[in-house]
């Protein structure tokens, strides 16, 4: 009985036979990373099942290309899949990536999320008309084959295959006008596919080719290994290309763009290892999700070990992918054994300085790279300061970005320190949704046009992390809308003072109105403009109250807030005058104006709109 393919992976099988791709050739590097994979699997489970007696000399993969029925094999006696195996892995496409596929239908979108997954062994119907799959899994006893010929659907029998492992078997498409199809029929051809793509694979990809012999004028078929072996990180350095290490890069991890940066060094010492590493161009669609999983492929001696160990990164650089190849690591380590092994956190602290120094160079010698870098993974930086409660200030504070109120490009904390004015105690910053809305608050204008410098703060954890640090070279860190901002001479401060003073009964009134809305009232000289705004006293912004109330089960935070009114304003002389005239009625309107004018500026909600309309609109009416 036919069966069909899940929905989203007959989007992507439709994609595979009309090959979006113009390098067709990839299906041979995806097919031999599969078999690759399945005796990496099959080594693993035998470390630790001892049932199983695996030489790792006999592990192989194998090529076999028939002209007459123009087929071409890929066969390894790796781990075998069983019924339910072939079911779920070339029924259905990676359930993750399935998700997205769903939803779009754009095809670049389409390319990039495949670039995420991998086509993987679909990509085969970029040159075959049929797909057989003969398998045997070392879990089952039967063999299954598995066949399709595309989008109409496929089968599951059973078969006789006796030994583990499974043989691929692709019938090539019928050649056309613009592509040749037999050309992968000629061993040449693939041979230099295999060093092209796959020459590091450490499993011997063995092919009978044909070799011109002298004596007997005939030709003999032998065996011959087409890969070198030699992993991509064991080569001389000079001998590899960038070209290579990025095609290794998406192979092995996934993004079909290029990496930002590769790290790759070999260390000599009380544990030797050598590390191959990048910085991905770009933060993977899950990153930022629980779901992502951190860690970098252990090797000892060549030997796949682990595939994603996460103690060798810390968190706050979790975006980096690649591996680590060491001697002085056992083959037998578990991930029990895992956090107590001493090598390993050798190998953890080395690689973390030269993972940070490789990020001060970026940001010193790109600047551009950087940029894009810190847009992708800034947040997880930022986000290691504020989760080690500050401990990890120093490692990373100079590798944060923050824009400036003045270029509204980014800049350093070092930067903004080298700019500072020469009276300038503080490090200025505001908080908002976006740099223009911050550009347009009323705290912002009179620091600006005193000439600081202020950083615009966009993303909501910036605020945490600038608490958790608490200064940068000795200079306090404050934002402009806090109540303690004074930018006043000793001479307007006393006159505010008095002019506070002498309206506190006022103030005390309009607080009335208000409740426990507001902690007081009181007027200002930092509006240059504006007529009122909100502050806040004490550890909680306003900003931090909006993010602190989004989270769940968190009870109702409040920031201490002040309400603020202009005193150079002419509102204020009119509630003076309102207040002296004993217009109760209307002060309290004006005040309840006042302070759903003021939430509104810092992007809050009002409670009472329709009050405030009607109120509003009663004035407007009233105007002559
Ligand atoms: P990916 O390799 O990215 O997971 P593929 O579509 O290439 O995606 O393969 C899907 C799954 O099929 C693999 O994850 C693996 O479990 C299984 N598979 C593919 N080829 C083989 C093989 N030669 N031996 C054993 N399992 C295989």
């Amino acid at each position: 009985m036919k069966k069909q393919f899940k929905a989203e992976s007959k989007k992507l099988l439709d994609m595979m036979i009309n090959s979006i791709y113009t390098n067709k050739e990839i299906f041979l590097r995806e097919l031999i990373s599969n078999a690759s994979d399945a005796l990496d699997k099959l080594y693993f489970t035998s470390l630790t099942d001892k049932k199983l007696k695996v030489n790792n000399d006999d592990l192989e993969i194998r090529i076999e290309l028939d002209q007459n029925e123009r087929t071409i094999k890929i066969i390894d006696n790796g781990i075998g899949m069983n019924k339910d195996e072939l079911e779920n892995n070339l029924g259905t496409i990676a359930k993750s990536g399935s998700e997205l596929f769903k939803e779009s239908s754009d095809q670049k979108q389409n390319i990039a999320i495949i670039g995420q997954f991998g086509v993987g062994f679909y990509s085969a119907f970029m040159v075959s008309s049929k797909i057989v799959v003969n398998s045997k899994s070392i879990n089952s006893l039967e063999g299954y084959t598995w066949t399709s010929s595309g989008a109409d659907g496929y089968t599951i029998k059973e078969n006789a295959k006796k030994e583990n492992g499974t043989e691929v078997i692709l019938y090539l498409k019928e050649n056309t006008d613009d592509i040749n199809y037999d050309e992968f029929l000629d061993d040449i051809t693939i041979e230099k596919l295999v060093k092209k793509y796959s020459d590091y694979i450490r499993y011997p990809i063995k092919m009978e080719t044909s070799k011109d012999d002298e004596k007997d004028k005939d030709k003999s078929k032998e065996d011959e290994i087409l890969n070198s072996m030699i992993p991509i990180w064991k080569k001389n350095k000079k001998d590899v290309k960038d070209d290579e290490y990025n095609d290794f890069y998406s192979d092995k991890f996934y993004d079909y763009e290029k990496p930002l940066k590769i790290i790759r060094s070999e260390v000599e010492g009380r544990c030797s290892y050598t590390s191959l590493l990048f910085i991905p161009s770009r933060a993977p669609y899950d990153y930022y999700t629980k779901e992502f999983e951190k860690g970098l492929q252990l090797y000892s001696k060549g030997v796949l070990i682990m595939d994603k160990c996460s103690e060798l990164l810390p968190d706050y650089f979790s975006f980096v992918k690649g591996l680590v190849d060491s001697e002085d690591v056992s083959l037998n380590i578990s991930r029990e054994t895992l956090q107590e092994n001493y090598q390993i956190e050798l190998i953890a602290k080395s690689l973390e300085t030269k993972i940070k120094k490789e990020l001060e160079n970026m940001l010193k010698n790109s600047r551009e790279d950087y940029e894009n870098f810190f847009d992708n993974f800034g947040k997880q930086l930022k986000y290691g300061i504020y989760s080690s409660y500050g401990m990890k200030k120093d490692d990373l504070v100079d590798l944060l970005l923050y824009k400036s109120s003045k270029t509204k490009k980014y800049i350093t904390l070092k930067e903004y320190i080298e700019n500072m004015q020469e009276a300038q105690k503080t490090i200025y910053y505001a908080c908002g949704e976006s740099l223009d809305k911050i550009d347009l608050l009323p705290q912002v204008e009179m620091v600006k046009e005193k000439g600081y410098e202020i950083l615009y703060l966009t993303d909501y954890l910036d605020e945490f992390v600038i608490k958790t640090m608490m200064n940068y070279d000795n200079k306090e860190f404050m934002n402009v809308a806090d109540e303690k901002m004074d930018l006043d001479t000793q001479e307007e401060k006393e006159n505010l003072k008095k002019a506070n003073e002498e309206n506190k009964n006022m103030f005390s009134l309009m607080k009335d109105v208000l409740g426990d809305k507001v902690n007081s009232i009181q007027f200002t000289h930092r509006l240059k403009n504006h007529p009122v705004c909100l502050t806040t006293k004490g550890d909680v912004s306003v900003e931090m109250e909006k993010v602190l109330n989004a989270m769940p089960n968190q009870n109702d935070i409040k920031a201490e807030v002040i309400m603020e009114i202009n005193e150079n304003h002419e509102i204020s002389k009119k509630l003076e005058q309102l207040y002296k005239k004993d217009d109760k009625e209307k002060l309290e309107k004006y005040t309840k104006i006042l302070y759903a004018q003021a939430r509104l500026i810092e992007g809050l909600s009002i409670d009472n709109p329709t009050e405030i309309s009607n109120l509003v609109c009663e004035i407007m009416a009233k105007d002559k």
